[in-house]
């Protein structure tokens, strides 16, 4: 029997929603769960999959009571607009488009002009070139310490990494801080 058509399309729109959000959630565990390399070339081969991500990812976060990128934006704001920021896995460059600083902004695949394409584990930055390094929601994939010691190398002495991450991917967040110390990183603030 034909149900009345506002009703369908409601219960459409809502198989629509769940169905976005399963295939979000299982792109976001093949991310965390694989190189960046294995990353790049999974949205290289399936660009709908990257655009797939992109909007669950959008609707996960918007249920959120704060999105983290709107801190970091907040914090670079207090901070003076001469500091140069480097936001790996950028997504659709909130940052780049909210601040006065100079901020490279690095992603997969250009969900904006301003993204530069490219494998967070290797940057096209010189060594020593950024006070700032953000990873926002971002710290995927198995080779996290090559990732972070990108993040080191085009960091200043004495430069700032920053990083939000959803509080159950951490197994242990101590050995987390401890891990980054033997990077190189200070714990300032948590
Ligand atoms: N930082 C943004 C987007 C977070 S979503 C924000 O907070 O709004 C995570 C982003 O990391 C996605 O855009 C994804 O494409 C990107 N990403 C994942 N692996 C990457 C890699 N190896 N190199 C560059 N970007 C990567």
């Amino acid at each position: 029997g034909a149900a009345p058509s506002g009703r369908s399309a409601a219960l459409r729109a809502r198989m629509e929603e769940r169905l976005l959000a399963a295939r979000f959630r299982y792109i976001n565990q093949q991310l965390y769960t694989s190189t960046s390399r294995e990353a790049a070339q999974l949205f290289q081969t399936d660009p709908e999959a990257f655009e797939i991500y992109h909007r669950g990812f959008a609707q996960q976060v918007g249920r959120w009571p704060e999105n983290p990128v709107h801190r970091i934006i907040r914090y670079l704001r207090r901070r003076p607009a001469s500091l140069v920021v480097a936001d790996f896995g950028c997504g659709d460059c909130k940052i780049a488009s909210s601040v006065r600083n100079k901020v490279h902004s690095f992603d997969l695949v250009p969900l904006s002009p301003l993204v530069t394409v490219c494998d967070m584990a290797k940057v096209p930055l010189v060594d020593e070139s950024v006070d700032i390094a953000v990873f926002c929601l971002a710290l995927m994939g198995t080779n996290l310490q090559e990732i972070l010691e990108e993040a080191n190398r085009v960091l200043k002495q004495g430069g700032t990494l920053m990083v939000a991450e959803v509080a159950s991917r951490f197994e242990d967040i101590r050995a987390f801080v401890n891990a980054m110390a033997q990077l190189g990183f200070k714990s300032v603030s948590k």
